[in-house]
């Protein structure tokens, strides 16, 4: 696999910093706290990949792969894709050469099943290599103040016609409810709804409670504020991650 680089110069020396061993990272954040940005911005800066379980359920079915097609047939069927498979899933990709210096999870592990499943997973794999200063995942958790998410999703209007996104309280289109660029009206998307939003946020709260839990008491868990500007969150997540790849927890 080809090296990216940021858009940002990058010394000699970070360049060596950055590509050292990090570890398993997984990421958590409510829908709406930047996790996608932020994700693909820690991927750059350290050129590790982002394992996300929903890109990889679909890539599977896309290409019919035998893990896919049990996923299409489950489906089909209106079941859920269950935990075995998604962890079968897991492990083919952390398994593949690009993961080796470490990677970030993001839709995974969802349940404390599957927390379990990874850390003995993570053990078996990488446990002995002595390649990483910890196999326990560093779990960084993007905290936001929900009011604020709340009124900053639910501010969001979306052209149907050329699709720019505004927002109402930060990002105002010239005339209300009109779009600049060709007069169109203005419309909400059901995804961004306030009900909808807070059903989503509410989910998240109790699927992730688990899995913070678990990882709270082997002492992996860092909390980021997630309501500074995007450049200094990123900066804190990067923090968190070097801090966490130097810990010595998980290492025995
Ligand atoms: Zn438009």
């Amino acid at each position: 696999m080809s090296v990216i680089l940021g858009q940002e110069q990058v010394g000699a020396r970070s360049v060596e910093q950055t590509l050292r061993n990090i570890g398993p990272v997984v990421l958590l954040g409510p829908p709406g706290a930047g996790k996608g940005t932020q994700s693909k911005r820690i991927t750059q800066h350290y050129r590790i990949p982002q394992v996300s379980t929903g890109d990889l359920l679909r890539e599977h079915v896309k290409q019919g792969t035998p893990l896919g097609v049990q996923v299409r047939d489950l489906i089909a069927r209106g079941e859920l894709v269950s935990d075995h498979l998604v962890c079968d899933i897991v492990a083919w990709r952390l398994r593949e050469t690009d993961a080796q210096r470490g990677f970030i999870l993001d839709g995974f592990p969802r349940t404390a099943k599957q927390a379990v499943w990874l850390d003995s997973f993570l053990k078996f794999e990488f446990g002995d290599t002595g390649k990483w200063a910890a196999w326990l995942p560093i779990v960084v958790c993007i905290k936001v103040d929900y009011n604020k998410l709340l009124l900053r999703i639910t501010g969001r209007r979306t052209c149907p016609t050329c699709g720019r996104i505004y927002n109402v309280h930060s990002q105002p289109p010239l005339v209300d409810e009109i779009c600049d660029v060709d007069g169109s009206k203005l419309v909400t998307r059901d995804d961004d709804r306030e009900e909808v939003i807070r059903e989503r946020l509410d989910a998240y709260e109790r699927q992730t409670k688990p899995v913070a839990e678990h990882y709270g008491r082997l002492g992996r868990v860092v909390e980021v504020n997630g309501d500074l500007p995007v450049d200094e969150v990123t900066a804190s997540l990067i923090e968190a991650i070097d801090q966490g790849a130097h810990g010595a927890a998980g290492s025995s």
